[in-house]
């Protein structure tokens, strides 16, 4: 079998066996100063030669904003099970929405290679999206698989999924036996009425509380809980949530709701922004914000001034963190995006089943971090806001 290729590629023509001979370090800017802007739209290996440059995995990269790579998301289905109106909304995703088929989706083999590639890059951690995660046939196989791999430094990969939790009650100890680092579920109300309302289904809440239990059973600790507050929707849904949620060693994190994606019809007059969602709580329960717990920490960190735990606030509307912003996400079908907001990605896909070396993937997916300039946030908050482009949908991309 070719060196340069997983088994399953061997079909194709190409082989890189330069990649063996060691050639000398290269920097990573020279790699940027020839390469083509746009390999995207290639449809031959050899279109990529130019990318099968001598290995530069020694090189951590920096965007032209000075920011690191430091986290992936990872999208593994743009299916779900609930229809949440501002991420999901029925009337677009009915019964005639095309998700991708199965032959587009990157295999757990493939977003493993991936993966990996990356972290020489400098990826830290890992977090596996969707979609719903949990709906991915084998989910805690492809857990396993990336939680054998390790960071730089030697130190095992972080590896965490956000989920709905509606599977939870039953997964969440396969997850943990598969070295599940860490695991944040979205809830958005207690009332089975909320919930109902805003996931736009029948299931009712008490499923997704024994996904809560049976994940702080099995020790994925600390469990995190996210919380989408839509003004007029859910905002009664902000103190009672705080109640359930003191003293269980959980951490609930409330959410400003994002323009993301271009089909839930989002207003500014929606958002409830996080200050007052910390007032409200405080007026109740004294909070004291504490530090982050590492550098580009995108919640605010805050604990009940009586020791009955943490919250968050998550205020990408209202107090944006673009210049801290250090995440690559890949979806599922394996298009890499620099930026939530993004309404482009770069193909990795169709090199790997081309059969590009690892050179050559790790060279693309560096190229485009070195040329990330994006920080649509920043530019929502002021006059020079982007120009309205159709941007890809959060369940598509992994939130
Ligand atoms: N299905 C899983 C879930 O709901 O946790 C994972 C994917 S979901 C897209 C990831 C996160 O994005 C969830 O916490 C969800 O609440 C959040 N989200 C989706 N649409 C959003 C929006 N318009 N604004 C803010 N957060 C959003
Ligand atoms: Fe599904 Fe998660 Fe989107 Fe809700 S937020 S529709 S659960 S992907
Ligand atoms: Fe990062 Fe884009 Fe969000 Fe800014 S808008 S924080 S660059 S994902």
């Amino acid at each position: 079998m070719c060196c340069c290729k997983p088994e399953s590629m061997s079909s194709a023509s190409n082989c890189h066996s330069r990649e063996n001979k060691q050639p000398p370090l290269i920097i990573m800017s020279d790699v940027f100063r020839i390469l083509p802007v746009n390999l995207a739209s290639s449809k031959e290996l050899r279109d990529y030669d130019v990318l099968n440059l001598p290995r530069s995995h020694a090189v951590p990269v920096l965007d032209t904003l000075q920011r690191p790579l430091r986290d992936l998301r990872i999208s593994v289905t743009d299916r779900c099970n609930l229809r949440c109106t501002y991420c999901m909304p029925r009337e677009v995703f009915d019964e005639h929405h095309e998700f991708l088929p199965r032959s587009e989706l990157l295999s757990f083999e493939e977003i493993t290679r991936l993966a990996k590639l990356f972290i020489p890059l400098g990826v830290q951690k890992i977090r596996l999206t969707g979609g719903e995660p949990l709906l991915r046939r084998g989910i805690e196989r492809l857990v396993e698989m990336l939680a054998k791999l390790h960071t730089r430094e030697g130190k095992p990969l972080e590896v965490a999924l956000t989920t709905n939790g509606v599977a939870l009650a039953q997964k969440a100890q396969s997850l943990k036996d598969a070295g599940l680092s860490r695991i944040s579920i979205s809830l958005d109300g207690l009332s089975d009425e909320t919930f109902r309302r805003m996931s736009d289904s029948d299931v009712p809440v008490g499923i997704v509380l024994d996904g809560i239990a049976a994940a702080q059973r099995v020790g994925l600790h600390p469990v995190k809980i996210n919380m989408v507050v839509q003004r007029g929707v859910n905002e009664h849904e902000i103190l009672p949530m705080a109640e359930h949620f003191r003293h269980s060693g959980i951490v609930l994190r409330f959410i400003e709701y994002m323009d993301v994606g271009s089909s839930n019809g989002w207003r500014l007059g929606e958002v409830v922004n996080a200050r007052a969602i910390l007032d409200r709580i405080a007026m109740r329960y004294p909070l004291q914000q504490v530090d982050a717990n590492y550098s580009g920490e995108v919640a605010e960190r805050w604990h009940y001034a009586d020791g009955g735990g943490e919250i968050g606030v998550i205020a990408s509307v209202t107090q944006v963190f673009c210049q801290d912003c250090t995440r690559a996400r890949f979806a599922t079908d394996g298009k890499l995006y620099t930026c939530l907001f993004a309404a482009h990605g770069v193909d990795l896909r169709e090199p790997l089943r081309l059969g590009a070396s690892d050179t050559v993937l790790t060279n693309l997916i560096a190229q485009r971090w070195a040329r990330r300039d994006d920080r649509y946030s920043e530019l929502r908050a002021t006059a020079s806001k982007p120009a309205p482009e159709k941007k890809i949908e959060m369940s598509y991309i992994g939130g």
